[in-house]
């Protein structure tokens, strides 16, 4: 029996892959387009002559559960953000702002007051938070192992936040959720921000794509809770990398994989080398750690365009900016830093954006990794050397199609001013430079993104995210579809990156279903 297994892509998904198969008993070989493995999950030193590993892409980690880093045998270093948010505002004109804490308490329901007038938005804050908790800690078993239907998580869910919860996030546009349980503008934008994150639609759209999104961004380990990779988004990828090597992955840099021949008892992928030279490798089974448009395309098949609508920006900076509010930095920024994500201007963002315009402003969220995780500033750094990253929501990719240089600008100065709206000084006043007397500012649009990383169209979860369970009259008459990793029309090619069933973000589940669903066809 042919116990070769070819897993294509290297970013984390593809590496848990090959190391859940390797571990398993199979000689995997891994073929990756660029000249390093990571995908999205890297850690790079980006600005010249400066000793600081940024994550370039992909920042705080929610979704990788322990038992699958146990699975993997590394170590998983993810640390508390002391704040959850701070989101900058004006009232009567003065600058103040929404402060939540990790753990909301007195702080956070004394800045609700100063914030919204009442004590009620704290109340229904509580009150839904705790009802999400209840939901998480049923719900994130149910992203490892089979499917689970439907009507099985409903049960869950009703059991234990109650049946409310469910009609609001699974059955009903999640804005009338939001809109109904709180009264306040700002509130409320905190609240849909989640629905948001790599997500380009309207709260109220019907597809219940925003519902998906939101979800997904609440359950992660049983508690929702987003955390910082010690060692910035690198460290996770490096373990994977060092643990892939020590099972004897065969890793393959520098290949990108163009056509895929699948056979009875084999598939054979092909692929070219930088240099244009034809790649090949077969196996039993392909593990496929890209995004499904990609593998459309190795199959000669047309696919739906792929839409991403990030836009993401790393900063050096000598020091934190001073807030005009007077809330110091290193506590303003240790969490999510809301800019003008009101909940009527996220909507007003979408139809802008859905119309063919940058929104001006853009919506954002900055984070300042090194607050809380100075480790990733090298020694060689002048002391208050701060990273700065920025996320800006609602700038799809066709945005940026027919003038990408002018369009990036447009849309980086957008979210730009959204953040120097909230400083007490400039912001270029604080921002490092590098070598060649550039300031310390990368911005990627969705095209960059493609680019860089191969996301078509930039996507960050490979494609519209699913709920994490299979529909009630749902076929799972084969392992692939139990383990939600199915590549409809294909024997071999077993789907393990961020556009399997659960597989968005960073959490390794794409690629362990994949060896899930490897294990209960055949094994080696
Ligand atoms: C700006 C940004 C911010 C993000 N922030 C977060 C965050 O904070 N937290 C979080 O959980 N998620 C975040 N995400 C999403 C997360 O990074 C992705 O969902 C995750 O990286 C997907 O992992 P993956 O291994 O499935 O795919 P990828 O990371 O996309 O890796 C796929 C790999 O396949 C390779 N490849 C593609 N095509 C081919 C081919 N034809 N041949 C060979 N190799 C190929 C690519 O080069 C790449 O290395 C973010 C993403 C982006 C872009």
């Amino acid at each position: 029996m042919d116990n070769r297994i070819v897993v294509v892509g290297g970013g984390h998904n593809g590496l848990v892959a090959a190391i859940l198969a390797a571990d398993a008993g199979y000689r995997v070989t891994l073929l990756e387009r660029s000249d390093h493995v990571g995908g999205a999950s890297i850690g790079s030193a980006v600005f010249a002559g400066h000793d600081v590993r940024l994550s370039r892409y992909s920042y705080l980690v929610s979704l990788f559960p322990d038992e699958l880093a146990r699975r993997l045998g590394i170590e998983l270093a993810l640390k508390s953000r002391p704040v959850s948010s701070y989101t900058p505002v004006e009232r009567s004109g003065r600058p103040t702002g929404l402060l939540v804490e990790r753990t909301p308490g007195a702080a956070t329901e004394e800045s609700f007051r100063a914030v919204t007038g009442s004590h009620s938005e704290f109340a229904a804050w509580q009150q839904l938070y705790g009802g999400l908790a209840a939901m998480a800690a049923v719900l994130a078993p149910a992203l490892t192992g089979p499917l689970r239907r439907r009507s099985e998580v409903r049960e869950l869910v009703t059991a234990a936040a109650g049946g409310q919860l469910w009609d609001d996030v699974f059955a009903a546009p999640i804005g009338e959720m939001i809109t109904r349980r709180f009264t306040d503008d700002t509130v409320r934008g905190v609240v849909a921000t989640d629905a948001l994150i790599g997500t380009h639609t309207s709260l109220f759209d019907e597809s219940l794509l925003a519902n998906r999104c939101f979800l997904y961004h609440l359950i992660g380990r049983g508690t929702g809770e987003w955390l910082l990779p010690v060692g910035g988004m690198g460290a996770v990828a490096d373990a994977l990398e060092a643990r892939a090597r020590e099972v004897d992955v065969d890793i393959r840099c520098g290949v990108e994989v163009v056509e895929v021949d699948e056979r009875p008892g084999a598939v054979t992928v092909i692929g070219r080398d930088g240099d244009g030279n034809a790649v090949q490798a077969t196996g039993s089974r392909l593990l496929a750690a890209v995004a499904p448009a990609v593998i459309d395309g190795w199959l000669g098949r047309s696919a739906e365009p792929v839409v991403g609508a990030q836009l993401k920006i790393n900063l050096l900076l000598t020091r934190l900016p001073a807030l005009a509010s007077g809330v110091d930095p290193a506590t303003a920024f240790a969490g999510t830093t809301h800019l003008r994500e009101g909940f009527d201007e996220l909507e007003i963002a979408y139809r802008a954006s859905a119309a063919g315009t940058i929104p001006d402003p853009l919506p954002s969220e900055v984070y300042c990794h090194s607050v809380t995780d100075p480790s990733i500033i090298g020694p060689g750094e002048a002391p208050g050397t701060a990273t700065l990253t920025l996320f800006g929501l609602h700038a799809p990719v066709d945005l940026f199609r027919a003038d990408p240089a002018a369009a990036k600008q447009q849309a980086a100065a957008s979210a730009l001013a959204a953040l120097q709206q909230y400083l007490a000084e400039p912001l270029e006043e604080c921002v490092a430079v590098d070598t060649n007397g550039q300031p310390c500012i990368e911005v990627a649009s969705p095209l960059d993104v493609q680019g860089s990383v191969g996301m078509p169209g930039g996507n960050i979860f490979h494609g519209d995210l699913s709920w994490p369970f299979a529909a009630d009259d749902e076929d799972l008459d084969s392992p692939a579809r139990r383990y939600g990793v199915e590549v409809p029309g294909s024997e071999r090619i077993l789907l393990a990156g961020a556009g399997s069933r659960r597989g968005g973000g960073v959490s390794g589940l794409g690629g362990a279903a994949a060896v899930d669903a490897l294990l209960a066809t055949t094994r080696p």
